[in-house]
């Protein structure tokens, strides 16, 4: 397989990431992340490149894992860029460890460094049961918007989604 391509493979024009068979395809392949924060990796437990990148298919074709989250969560996603982890695990799809950079920097830098996601600065808090239960009964009202509930439990709005449809 050709590495270089799968990782600038363009999705497919027309294919919609949003929908929601893609979406619970997507989460069935990741590990159970709702006690995990933002600050967590989320680790891809399906399909694994060699060198330990997750992958997905989409119409046949298989794609990095980190890449559609990226898409999926980002939204800006530029396909002349690769998606680099800053946590330096090739598993992981957690949008916030994910950033854009082009072939070259990344092997210039080598190993890209872990940045600390400790501190006061890092708005992520734990989830507790009961908040899960509570998002989980919102999410079936559908009276507040998934960004909403998002802001409100201080959590990112990939976290909402993956309690959806965990
Ligand atoms: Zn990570």
């Amino acid at each position: 397989m050709n590495l270089f391509a799968t990782k600038f493979r363009k999705i497919p024009k027309g294919f919609d990431l949003n929908n929601q068979e893609f979406v619970k395809r997507f989460w069935s392949h990741v590990e159970d992340i709702s006690f995990l924060v933002d600050e967590d990796c989320w680790n891809w437990i399906g399909g694994k490149s060699k060198d330990g990148y997750g992958r997905i298919k989409i119409l046949h074709v298989m794609y990095y894992a980190n890449r559609i989250s990226y898409h999926l969560y980002k939204r800006d996603l530029d396909e002349n860029l690769l998606v680099c982890h800053k946590c330096d695990n090739p598993s992981c799809i957690n949008p916030s460890h994910l950033y854009q950079d082009n072939d070259k920097g990344n092997q210039n830098t080598g190993r890209v460094i872990k940045p600390s996601y400790k501190g006061e600065n890092n708005p992520a808090s734990k989830l507790t049961n009961v908040q899960v239960l509570e998002i989980k009964e919102l999410l079936k009202n559908k009276l507040i918007k998934q960004i909403e509930i998002a802001k409100n439990f201080n959590v990112s709005k990939a976290t909402i989604s993956r309690i959806k449809y965990s």
